[in-house]
């Protein structure tokens, strides 16, 4: 039974008790390493415009010409007058980027997400998740209505011991770069005990595509591994690539199938045409620009010694995802308001996006921060963190 109207104000309450309430900051500039908060300059560690390509000279002007040529609006989904050549370009530079045979759009990655597993599952299959996998990949093994088991975290063993007691068909679902801890799954070992259970394997590498490997090809480059490891990849467009929507790369099967059966491929809208000739500008920065993942690993590597030598517990991530661990949701509210009142943008993380008992401070880097904006955050946190130690 859900919540009558008059019990929503008892229910606000008891979430606000919890230091679990969440509120909106208002943002009236572009996404950067500055933002103006309420009227306020800040420096912005909380962003997943990892490469700082949000707001990119080309990345505006592409979208600005397409303006032009398109409008705004897409009109329709795809599959009735919405898909633009601009989507099919993109679709196609996307398939040739991930070394797939083809690629297809979807508007975000949590409906890219729920429209995989809905479409390659139902009742008496089986999905297997990684328990720190993102909330749309946790929804969508759900509402496929397949058995929802869900494995320790990075736990190949759990998953095996999982594997071997199910039936129907199998769908093994992870985070590649995890997007509150920062560390990476074990793919390797995960295509092996895929391949071992004859199961499918489906990597959602919203947070290493652009960031990892040589061309930015993300975790599955990082670790070489190719379609036949790995054959189901989700990609989101608004993190690493700076602007917004989401793909799915893979067979040619497993497209055409998503194209006949994913209900949000079917039935929304494409996204604008302007979008997708954005990220086709910023595909172009992503693989030419290796300049960007190298600074962001110097900028990571400064921060996790720095951090380490204040004495603050980091998890064991090296990619530019870089939480702290308070634990007390109150606690780690008041630290974010600290940094925040000192200049400094540092979003805390609380359950259910992350575990009980385990808020954090989920400091992010990008490619535009200097070493100096490093060094000045921590500074700041060892202020707001000294209660702590
Ligand atoms: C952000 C994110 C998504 C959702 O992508 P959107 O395009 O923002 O809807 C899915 N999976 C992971 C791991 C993410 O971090």
């Amino acid at each position: 039974m859900t919540l009558a109207f008059s019990q929503l104000p008892n229910e606000l309450e008891s979430i606000a008790n919890q230091g679990l309430y969440r509120t909106r900051r208002v943002i009236s500039s572009p996404q950067g390493i500055y933002l103006q908060v309420d009227g306020k300059t800040v420096l912005n560690f909380c962003s997943n415009d990892y490469l700082g390509l949000a707001n990119h000279p080309s990345v505006v002007s592409a979208f600005k010409s397409a303006v032009d040529q398109y409008g705004v609006g897409s009109g329709s989904a795809h599959l009735i007058c919405g898909h633009s050549a601009a989507h099919h370009a993109l679709e196609e530079e996307l398939a040739e980027f991930t070394g797939r045979d083809r690629a297809l759009l979807f508007s975000t990655g949590y409906m890219a997400n729920l429209g995989v597993m809905s479409a390659l599952l139902g009742r008496g299959d089986a999905v297997f998740e990684d328990r720190l996998n993102h909330a749309s990949l946790l929804d969508g093994g759900l509402m496929s209505g397949a058995t929802f088991k869900r494995y320790r975290h990075s736990d190949v063993e759990h998953l095996n011991s999982h594997l071997k007691k199910a039936s129907g068909q199998k769908l093994i679902v992870t985070d590649g770069v995890f997007s509150m801890d920062g560390d990476f799954a074990p793919l390797p070992a995960l295509s092996i005990a895929a391949k071992a259970h004859d199961a499918w394997l489906m990597v959602d590498d919203a947070h290493g595509l652009g960031v990892l490997g040589a061309q930015g090809g993300g975790l599955l480059d990082y670790y070489g591994l190719k379609q036949t490891d790995v054959p189901i990849l989700m990609g989101t467009l608004g993190k690493g690539f700076g602007t917004f929507g989401a793909f799915v790369a893979g067979s040619e099967d497993l497209i055409e199938t998503l194209i006949q059966k994913a209900r949000t491929y079917i039935y929304t809208t494409a996204l604008p045409a302007a979008v997708a000739e954005a990220t086709r500008a910023s595909l172009k920065l992503v693989i030419a620009e290796s300049w960007r993942r190298d600074k962001l690993k110097q900028l990571t590597e400064r921060f996790s010694v720095g951090a380490k030598q204040l004495g603050l517990q980091l998890m064991s991530s090296t990619s530019p995802i870089q939480p702290i661990v308070i634990g007390e949701n109150q606690q780690v509210l008041d630290i974010s308001q600290a940094l925040l009142n000192a200049g400094f943008l540092v979003s805390a993380i609380r359950p259910p996006t992350v575990p009980q008992g385990s808020s954090r401070l989920r400091v992010t880097f990008s490619a535009l921060h200097e070493e100096v904006h490093v060094d000045s955050l921590l500074d700041a946190l060892d202020k707001a963190c000294a209660g702590l130690r």
